[in-house]
């Protein structure tokens, strides 16, 4: 036992010296991002691990508020069966003071060494607590777009798996890290828009085996020359969907690296384990960004995604490989099963101790976590210890481990970039828009163009058609234009005519002019004529006057033609009068004669009813006798219509009479009239020579109106 203590105690310093021997070989030109929180000289390290008594080194972590440096808790696992059956005769190698956030080791018998952690975890911690102190910072980190790391290092059989990949499957409460930074993660996303996946790895012998899919081993770290991005593409990412989900792929992930390590006669305490959690982030602030084309510019809303990693690893233990059973490996084959732990040490040393290189690349691992330890990630690192005193070595160099580990100061860096994925979809959606609206441009100009050509037939066969009508009104123009030159000639012509004619005017006027003086003369002559014409007059006025005599006496006959005319025109109506009369008397007497006609006939028929009556009574005596008196009335009867025909063959003869009368009137009033109308030419003639008589006297005009109105 004593052996082994002082084996133990000699393995920090050992780690300590290769790392320090390994930061001497540094090239000095290589810049690192990271940043000592306290760049230590070795010494002070070497001094610390021989200080007799424990002694406080709180000035380490005088700046805890700075969240780029690396979180480091302490974690002691309650003792097992083993470590009770062996160490019963021995007081535990470590004493903690977690109000302190101390953790005291134990050198020997009288000096012990204190040691200050961001968090001290008792054997009694919960999973929870250990959670919320060691991983839950870093997983809210990461959920705000910074990449974090969970890290568990110590001596196989402390509680690394315990601590970070328990599924608690049966007891929630014993749920590990990984579990409830994914319960964290998947109750703070969006689904709808932010993503989880994950990949879970094994690294064993610098192979790194996918543990999703186990048929992908010695997959390649790609690193970005750029941004040193690190990233495995050839391993498999599942999209997590809920926390059962991720359950069941851990579950998985478990079950792949039991038969891995059972095919490679291997135990998983010799390989890491480290889970990937990939988180894509939509962030809700919008970025304008000009989306510039050739003249105008646009402003567009560009999407921005915040992307995060999140890596727990669970070491492989920290313990030297002969303590771990390995004494039948070669010591390089053992040495390179273990070279990235190895590699890890040293570039946590070079870190801590603010080295200008550090020998990321030696390892897979190293480069794995180039991000989490002196790059831009958050990390927290739990180291586990056991109680147990014969671990004495092992858990000082944790310890140890831990202490360098706290010194390493990241620069923590969010990680956003545009989402050039859904402004690409943005854009293929615009680029599909403007291609519609291009073609319907280019149907709608194809119309226009039509329309157009169509306008311009129009126009030429207007434009043909107005020109043709110009040279027909042009022809017709100088037809017009030569039309009245010719009549400006001929005006012209007129015009000289008109001149010649005005000149004969002239002449003529001059020769009225003679005339005129020639006329005066005549006047004078006139009025000696004009004597003559008076005594003309004075004979004409005198047989005018003897006229009109003439003209009264036959105005007087002709008055008693009229009055004659008018007796006669009387007489004759007394005649008409008569005549009606005795028409009417006629029509009378007429009348009277059919009558008596008729009383004759009756007395005819009478009469020879009274022969017959009479040659009936011959043969009778008293027959006879009524016979001679019937004769008597029939004898007076008859001289009674003798009578009445005489008196109607004398009214016949007077109305002859009356009839030759009125001929004979009617034939002396023909004779009167045509009397009157041989007067009325007469007088008319007599007016018409009147008429005559006065247009041959025309200077007398007045003197003849005057004889006239006298007469
Ligand atoms: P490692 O992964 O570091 O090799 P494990 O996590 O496998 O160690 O732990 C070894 C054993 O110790 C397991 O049986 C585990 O249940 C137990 N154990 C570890 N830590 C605790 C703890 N804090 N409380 C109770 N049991 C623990
Ligand atoms: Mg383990």
């Amino acid at each position: 036992q004593r052996a082994e203590r002082q084996r133990s105690t000699q393995q920090p310093q050992g780690l300590s010296h290769a790392g320090n021997l390994l930061t001497r070989s540094l090239n000095n030109g290589q810049q690192s991002l990271l940043r000592s929180k306290e760049a230590k000289p070795p010494s002070a390290s070497s001094r610390r691990s021989v200080t007799p008594t424990s002694r406080s080194h709180s000035r380490d972590f005088e700046d805890d508020n700075d969240p780029g440096r690396v979180r480091v808790a302490v974690r002691l696992r309650p003792r097992n069966a083993e470590d009770l059956l062996s160490d019963a005769d021995f007081a535990d190698c470590v004493e903690l003071q977690p109000e302190l956030k101390r953790l005291k080791l134990r050198k020997n018998n009288w000096s012990s060494e204190s040691y200050k952690f961001d968090e001290v975890l008792t054997e009694t911690a919960s999973q929870k607590r250990v959670y919320e102190v060691v991983a839950k910072p870093v997983v809210e980190s990461v959920l705000g777009g910074y990449n974090g790391t969970v890290m568990a290092y110590g001596q196989t059989g402390t509680g690394k798996t315990f601590t970070l990949g328990r599924l608690g499957k049966d007891d929630a409460s014993e749920r590990g890290i990984m579990v409830r930074a994914l319960e964290d993660i998947m109750a703070n996303i969006t689904i709808a828009s932010d993503t989880v996946e994950v990949s879970y790895l094994q690294l064993y012998m610098e192979s790194i085996q996918d543990l999703l899919a186990p048929e992908k081993t010695n997959i390649p770290i790609n690193e970005d020359p750029k941004t040193g991005e690190v990233s495995l593409p050839g391993a498999v990412t599942v999209k997590v969907r809920d926390l059962d989900h991720f359950l069941e792929l851990l579950q998985i992930g478990e079950a792949n690296r039991h038969a891995a390590n059972t095919k490679l006669n291997t135990e998983s305490s010799r390989s890491h384990a480290i889970l990937m959690v990939y988180i894509r982030r939509s962030v809700p602030e919008k970025v304008e960004v000009d989306i510039s084309s050739q003249e105008k510019k646009t402003k567009s809303n560009l999407p921005v995604v915040r992307k995060s990693k999140l890596l727990i690893v669970d070491l492989a233990g920290s313990e030297r490989l002969d303590k771990s059973g390995s004494e039948g490996l070669l010591l390089e084959e053992a040495k390179f099963i273990n070279l990235s732990l190895t590699s890890l040490g040293k570039c946590i040393n070079a870190l801590a101790e603010n080295c200008p290189h550090i020998p990321t690349r030696d390892s897979k691992l190293t480069r794995l976590l180039r991000d989490s330890f002196g790059g831009s990630a958050r990390t927290s690192l739990i180291i586990t210890i056991g109680p147990s005193s014969r671990h004495h070595a092992e858990t000082t160099s944790t310890i140890m481990f831990g202490q360098r580990a706290m010194k390493i100061v990241n620069m923590v860096k969010l990680k956003e970039e545009f989402d050039y994925e859904s402004l690409c979809r943005k854009l293929e959606t615009q680029v599909d828009h403007l291609t519609a609206e291009i073609d319907r441009q280019h149907k709608l100009r194809e119309r226009d163009k039509y329309d157009l050509e169509k306008q311009l037939r129009e126009c030429q066969d207007s434009f043909y058609e107005t020109r043709k009508n110009l040279v027909t009104r042009s022809e017709f123009l100088e037809k017009e234009n030569a039309r009245l030159e010719l009549d400006m000639e001929d005006i012209l012509a007129q015009l000289n005519c008109q001149k010649d004619h005005n000149s004969l005017m002239q002449d003529k006027v001059a020769e009225l002019e003679i005339n005129l003086e020639q006329s005066k003369q005549h006047q004078l002559e006139n009025s000696t004529y004009q004597k003559v014409l008076a005594d003309t007059t004075q004979i004409y006025e005198n047989k005018i006057a003897e006229l009109i005599k003439q003209l009264e006496v036959e105005r007087a006959q002709s008055e008693s033609a009229e009055e004659q005319f008018d007796a006669m025109k009387k007489l004759s109506g007394d005649h008409q009068k008569l005549i009606k009369m005795y028409e009417k008397k006629i029509r009378e007497l007429t009348k009277q004669v059919e009558d008596e006609h008729t009383r004759f006939e009756g007395v005819q028929d009478q009469l020879d009813l009274a022969n017959k009556l009479l040659r009936d009574y011959q043969n009778s005596m008293q027959e006879q006798e009524e016979i001679s008196e019937l004769r008597l009335k029939l004898q007076e009867m008859y001289q009674l219509h003798e009578s009445t025909v005489n008196e109607l063959q004398a009214l016949k003869a007077e109305f002859k009479d009356q009839i030759q009368e009125k001929e004979t009137i009617s034939e002396e009033l023909y004779v009167v009239r045509e009397k009157l109308s041989a007067e009325e030419k007469r007088r008319k003639t007599i007016e018409h020579e009147l008429v005559k008589l006065k247009k041959s006297a025309p200077e007398g005009d007045k003197d003849f109106e005057r004889i006239k109105d006298h007469i």
